[in-house]
């Protein structure tokens, strides 16, 4: 032992000895809200900072806040992957940022960036006996919700997902589209194959009939609102399209935002079966078609699946209000497309052509209204593809307040693990009672060790 650890352990004993006594003193009136019971994770696939002033101007106005900017606390992340080709992070590297803590390579789901798999938020949470639930726009196999509840080296393995949501991870509420990765090919489901508004939609499963398999499994399967709004848990599987729940296109070649089932109705759903349990749940809502549309240089639609991302954030803050226990998050997983905003062009300075979409010209959409004046904006888009700018996280709830700051994607794991009693970072905290003094000793200690 040197002398530079034995002057270590000296003092870490000294502090030891010295916080018993204090944490017996100040324990008692120190020790709420200790943790998190539930998590409610609200994701806007794809949205920036620019993107969510986008939703404000025609929502509220320049002078208003949306609900997710109502949250009390706020921080700015780095979304970056560890990809071999590129450090500009896709949904599936984002995500598994998030629920294993660990960057990765795009197109990973919970694997690391040697392919190796590490349990997710999603998987812990299960284990400490909490329900957990998974609600998207998009499939519900795809790369977002993916990352929380399976592991797959390659995201389009979306059968082999589904397959691991219900026999491995055991997912209590799985909400979203994605139909065609339940069914083998050539047998259609309740939403038929080659519909005209995507003829390239169709069964294409691989891992046999997962819908049989789920109701044997004890899940309630359902395909509409009125059968949604039916369910009682506590396993419900509701599939509500061939894929995502909407058409994404450019403006005026067939886009679609007008999913069977809302995106806050299916919040609503979810926290009400999930809730159910006492030891509490985690839930994780994303809405796809921010990036979808963005993808596409679709303001106006992006818009409009904003506004129901937004109302899904007040029907998770409601229930936070009420539980006075529960940490509601809202972030996207990657800016998308390089969105800007102007006022009406200056006649002096014309855009270029923002109809050019697919001639690699960037976009420029509108002008639209801006809620509660009489002013008018132009949105201005940069790329069809994702970008590495910053993204906002608000936070509401026990462990908000570690939400602040500038930190990476992998910083949300650690206080989501945090908050929820999880994992190795899940242990007490210090000024949490003596044993949160001891277990902070202890991990002090071990970090010192050579
Ligand atoms: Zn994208």
């Amino acid at each position: 032992m040197t002398l530079k650890s034995k002057v270590v352990y000296l003092l870490l004993a000294i502090a030891l000895v010295m916080s018993v006594p204090l944490a017996i003193v100040r324990g008692a009136g120190n020790r709420s809200p200790v943790r998190a019971r539930s998590v409610i994770f609200l994701m806007g696939d794809g949205m920036g900072a620019t993107q969510r002033d986008a939703i404000q101007l025609v929502t509220v106005g320049p002078y208003g806040r949306l609900t997710m900017d109502q949250l009390p606390y706020t921080g700015m992340m780095s979304t970056n992957s560890v990809d071999p080709k590129t450090f500009v992070t896709d949904s599936a590297a984002g995500a598994t940022a998030w629920a294993i803590g660990r960057k990765t390579y795009n197109g990973a789901i919970a694997v690391d960036a040697q392919g190796k798999p590490w349990p997710t938020l999603l998987e812990e949470a299960k284990q400490a006996g909490k329900s957990v639930g998974l609600v998207t726009t998009s499939q519900v196999t795809d790369a977002s919700p993916a990352a929380f509840g399976a592991h797959v080296e390659d995201r389009d393995e979306q059968s082999e997902i589904a397959r691991q949501y219900l026999e491995s991870s055991k997912v209590d509420v799985i909400l979203g589209g994605g139909e065609d990765y339940w069914y083998p090919k050539g047998d259609p489901g309740a939403f038929p194959d080659h519909p005209k508004e995507d003829p390239e939609e169709g069964s294409k499963g691989n891992r046999g009939n997962l819908v049989r398999e789920a109701k044997r499994l004890g899940y309630t399967y359902v395909t509409d609102r009125q059968e949604l709004m039916a369910a009682r848990g506590p396993k419900v599987l509701g599939l509500f399209a061939n894929e995502e729940m909407f058409q994404q296109r450019p403006e005026g070649e067939g886009a679609v935002y007008s999913p069977v089932v809302s995106l806050p109705e299916m919040t609503q759903k979810a926290i009400d079966i999930l809730s159910r349990n006492p030891r509490g749940f985690f839930l994780f809502v994303e809405q796809e078609a921010i990036d979808e549309m963005g993808h596409n240089n679709n303001s106006e639609l992006l818009m409009k699946a904003g506004q129901e991302l937004d109302k899904s954030v007040g029907v998770a803050l409601d229930y936070a209000k009420e539980s006075g226990d529960t940490l509601v998050l809202v972030t996207g997983d990657h800016e998308c497309c390089g969105l800007t905003l102007e006022g009406p062009d200056d006649p002096k300075y014309p855009d270029e052509d923002g109809r050019e979409i697919k001639g690699n010209i960037s976009g420029e959409d509108g002008p639209f209204k801006v809620a509660r004046s009489s002013y008018r904006f132009k949105t201005d888009w940069t790329t069809t593809g994702h970008t590495p700018v910053d993204v906002p996280v608000s936070a509401y709830g026990p462990y908000a307040d570690r939400l602040v700051g500038n930190y990476e994607n992998t910083h949300l794991h650690e206080v989501l693990q945090q908050a929820l009693g999880l994992g190795p970072n899940g242990m007490p905290e210090t000024g949490r009672g003596w044993w949160g003094h001891l277990a902070a000793f202890w991990r002090t200690l071990t970090s010192h060790l050579p």
